[in-house]
C-alpha cells in the first residue's frame, strides 16, 4: 500500500478528516517523506489545515523540504504562526532561508520575533547573502573540531553532533580562532587508532570556497574534486558553513532553465521565478 494507490490515499484522507490522529500518524509517518509530500499536495486546504495539528513541527518540517519553493508560500501563510516558526527552525538553515526569502519581509520579521534566538540568529546570518553566491546556499550545520582532538573524542562529539548536522561524513577542523586548518572523512576517524590526534590524520590541504563565491562555481568545484561537501569560508578564512551535493543539484537544474531562457529568447522578467 503506498500513495499512489487511490484506495490508500482515500483511507488516509478519512482518517485525517475524521480525527483519528493515531491511526493517521501511523499509516501516514509509514511513508517515506517524499511519499509525505506527494500526499499532502493533493489535499484540500481544510484538511492540511487539520494535518498540521497532527504533526510536529519535525514531521513537517521533513515534508517541507521536499515541496517546491513556487508551492510553499502559501502553506506557511496558512499554517499557524507559531507552528510555521518551529517548522522553519526545525528544516536545515539554508532550507530555512530559501523559504523565508519568498515571504513578505513583514511575515519573516513576525516569523523570527517567534523562533528561539538560537534558530533565529542563525537565520538572520544566511539571509544577508547574496543571491546565487556560496554563502545564499550553504548551510550552518557541520561538524568542526579542534587539532589537540584524539580520535577517541572526536567520535564521541561526532555521535553527538550528528542528529543535527548536514552531513556527518566529513570533519572540517578549526584553530582556536576559527580558521578552517584540516579536513578528514568519517573514513579517515574510523579506521584511526583511538589515541591518535586530529592534527596528525587531517588534510591540511583543505579547499573552500569563498562566501561570496558565485554558486555556479561551486558547483563546478564539488564536480570536478567529486566531493560530497565543500567548506565556505570568509575573506579571513573562517569557517562559516559547508555547501553539500543535494544544494548542488538544486543550483545546476537552476542554471540549466536560466541558460535554456536565454537560449530561447525568454527575459528575467517573463520567466517564474525559479522555474
Ligand atoms: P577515498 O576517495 O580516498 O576513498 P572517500 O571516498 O571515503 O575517500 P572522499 O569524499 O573521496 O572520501 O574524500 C577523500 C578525501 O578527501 C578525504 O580523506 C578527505 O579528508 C578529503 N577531503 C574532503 N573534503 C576536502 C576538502 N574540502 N579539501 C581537501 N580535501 C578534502
Ligand atoms: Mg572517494
Amino acid at each position: 500500500k503506498n500513495v499512489s494507490d487511490a484506495f490508500f490515499r482515500d483511507e488516509l484522507q478519512t482518517l485525517a478528516a475524521n480525527g483519528q490522529i493515531d491511526a493517521f500518524r501511523g499509516k501516514f509517518l509509514d511513508m517515506h517523506p517524499y511519499d509525505q509530500t506527494a500526499f499532502f499536495m493533493e489535499l484540500p486546504e481544510d484538511i492540511r489545515l487539520h494535518i498540521y495539528t497532527y504533526l510536529s513541527p519535525e514531521e513537517m518540517a521533513a515534508i517541507m523540504e521536499h515541496i517546491e519553493l513556487d508551492d510553499i508560500k502559501p502553506l506557511v501563510t496558512e499554517m499557524d504562526p507559531r507552528f510555521a516558526a518551529m517548522v522553519i527552525a526545525e528544516m536545515a538553515t539554508d532550507d530555512a532561508v530559501d523559504i523565508l526569502n519568498e515571504l513578505r519581509k513583514d511575515v519573516v520579521v513576525s516569523l523570527l520575533t517567534i523562533m528561539d534566538d538560537k534558530n533565529a540568529d542563525e537565520i538572520k546570518e544566511l539571509l544577508h547573502y547574496e543571491e546565487k553566491t556560496a554563502g545564499s546556499i550553504m548551510t550552518t550545520e557541520f561538524v568542526e573540531i579542534y587539532q589537540a582532538t584524539t580520535v577517541s573524542d572526536a567520535m564521541q562529539y561526532l555521535k553527538a553532533e550528528a542528529p543535527e548536522a548536514e552531513t556527518i561524513y566529513y570533519l572540517y577542523v578549526v584553530d582556536a580562532d576559527k580558521h578552517l586548518v584540516g579536513v578528514l572523512s568519517l573514513r579517515d576517524l574510523i579506521i584511526a587508532d583511538s589515541d591518535v590526534k586530529i592534527a596528525d590524520l587531517m588534510s591540511d590541504k583543505v579547499l573552500s570556497v569563498s562566501v561570496a563565491e558565485d554558486q555556479e562555481d561551486v558547483a563546478r568545484m564539488i564536480r570536478d574534486y567529486d566531493f560530497l561537501a565543500l567548506p565556505v569560508v570568509d575573506f579571513q578564512n573562517h569557517l562559516l558553513g559547508i555547501i553539500t551535493v543535494d544544494d548542488i543539484l538544486d543550483v545546476m537544474d537552476e542554471e540549466a532553465s536560466d541558460d535554456y531562457s536565454k537560449l530561447a529568447g525568454v527575459s528575467d522578467v517573463e520567466r517564474p521565478k525559479d522555474s
